[in-house]
């Protein structure tokens, strides 16, 4: 944990503190490819964190020099030109971040730096009969006496899990109390996934990969010092989680794997090369969108305040369903600057295969975290101050609502 409180130093200073650091302990050749040794993996991101580079923004007592967003934008942006692995674990790193927010100290002395250093975390909310519902979990936790607040065994089903292979925990919503409204019985747990009773079942997507999972549960064990949050407080919690899940969606953080950028937005340099630039009508389009990313931008600065302020924000809904228009509308617009070439696809036809990549990938964004139509409803409920959505099990005890 880092000792001392730097949050007073410039820019520039923090700068080149943090370059003079990497020039001694990190190698710019150096790459974290698949594969890599966990072993080392974790060694280096014990590194980072012990200086304080990984989490900034967190407390002196949980590795972090508590950096205002500026100066961690500083570290962020250095780390991310030498190629560092690691970076921004304060955003990035949904599982330690939920930790460190709602965690007890018990917790978080358990398992954070565990977590910082590379045992990665998957979310285990959705179930089949569960998704937009999220408080209609039907997994269950029972709780057993035992040493040290007993644990609580398992059993359910949940699915659409991403990155469930290889992970250490799981961020599950369970049910553990069926007498009271379908929101106030549910607890948060960090769930360890390495055990048996887990049974990982990869699920096969029409593009050849899969990764996605379904996930049986069966008697499986989490201690009970592994709730996060209040027993039955689970739903807080995940508002919480999810907030956060949609700061990084509504971020962006699903464009394609090694694209760079540059200071041309690419769907103008992509018109540029496919010299449609003097098309009045494609620029006014190509302005929009330009406009709505910039919107988007300050927006999302606007929902990171309110989160900082109060643990949780719906403007996150805001920034979500925006990048989710976002891509679909800019992917449209690529179709119309690569006209019938956008039915090509493969590695000869490179502009097409990225357009038809991110025509297919802006789908994560407005289903994966909560649909489009689930972030209408919050905006209207929670900003806009509309009536709520008609409930009917809303009140009544879980046990005497009907599944299907
Ligand atoms: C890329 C991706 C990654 C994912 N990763 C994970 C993961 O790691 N862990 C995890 O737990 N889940 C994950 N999911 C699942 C995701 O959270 C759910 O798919 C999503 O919440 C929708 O739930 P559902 O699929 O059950 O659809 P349903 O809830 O059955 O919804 C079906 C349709 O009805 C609409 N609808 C439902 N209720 C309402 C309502 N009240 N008002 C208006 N419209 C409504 C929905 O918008 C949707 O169009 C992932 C999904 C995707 C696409």
């Amino acid at each position: 944990m880092m000792a001392s409180n730097t949050a007073r130093i410039s820019n520039d200073d923090l700068a080149a503190e943090l370059n003079a650091w990497l020039d001694a302990h990190w190698d710019d050749e150096r790459r974290c490819e698949k594969g890599t040794d966990r072993l080392e993996v974790g060694s280096w991101l014990g590194r980072l964190l012990d200086a304080g580079y990984s989490v900034p923004t967190w407390s002196p007592q949980w590795f972090g020099r508590e950096y205002d967003s500026r100066q961690a934008r500083v570290i962020d942006d250095i780390l991310k030109a030498r190629k560092v692995f690691g970076r921004s674990q304060d955003r990035y790193n949904l599982g330690a971040v939920t930790v460190y927010r709602l965690g007890s100290e018990q917790l978080k002395s358990a398992l954070l730096r565990e977590m910082l250093t590379g045992a990665h975390s998957c979310l285990l909310y959705s179930e089949p009969n569960a998704g937009s519902d999220l408080a209609g979990v039907r997994t269950k936790a029972e709780w057993v006496a035992g040493p040290d607040g007993g644990e609580y065994i398992i059993t359910g089903r949940k699915v659409w899990t991403s990155n469930a292979k290889g992970a250490t925990y799981g961020m599950l919503l369970a049910r553990t109390d069926w007498d009271v409204p379908k929101h106030s019985g549910i607890t948060f747990f960090l769930f360890p996934m390495q055990q048996a009773g887990v049974d990982i079942r990869p699920i096969n997507q029409i593009t050849g990969e899969s990764e996605f999972n379904e996930i049986f549960i069966n008697e499986a064990r989490v201690p009970a010092r592994n709730i996060v949050g209040e027993l039955n407080g689970g739903w807080k919690v995940l508002q919480t989680a999810l907030a956060y899940e949609r700061l990084i969606m509504g971020e962006g953080a699903t464009e394609r794997q090694g694209k760079v950028k540059s200071k041309v937005p690419p769907l103008v340099e992509l018109a540029q090369r496919h010299g449609k630039l003097g098309d009045a009508v494609l620029r006014q389009k190509l302005a929009q969108a330009i406009a709505y990313r910039q919107l988007n931008a300050l927006n999302m600065k606007r929902a990171k305040a309110e989160i900082i302020a109060n643990g949780s924000s719906s403007i996150m809904s805001l920034g979500k369903l925006a990048m989710s228009r976002i891509q679909h509308g800019e992917a449209r617009i690529a179709a119309e600057i690569l006209g019938p070439a956008s039915l090509f696809d493969g590695s000869d036809f490179k502009d097409s295969a990225d357009m038809n990549f991110d025509s297919a990938k802006a789908y994560m964004n407005s289903i994966g975290g909560g649909s489009d139509q689930i972030q209408r409803n919050i905006i209207s409920e929670r900003i806009l101050g509309l009536p709520r959505e008609i409930e009917v099990d809303r009140n009544m005890p879980f046990r005497e609502v009907k599944s299907g």
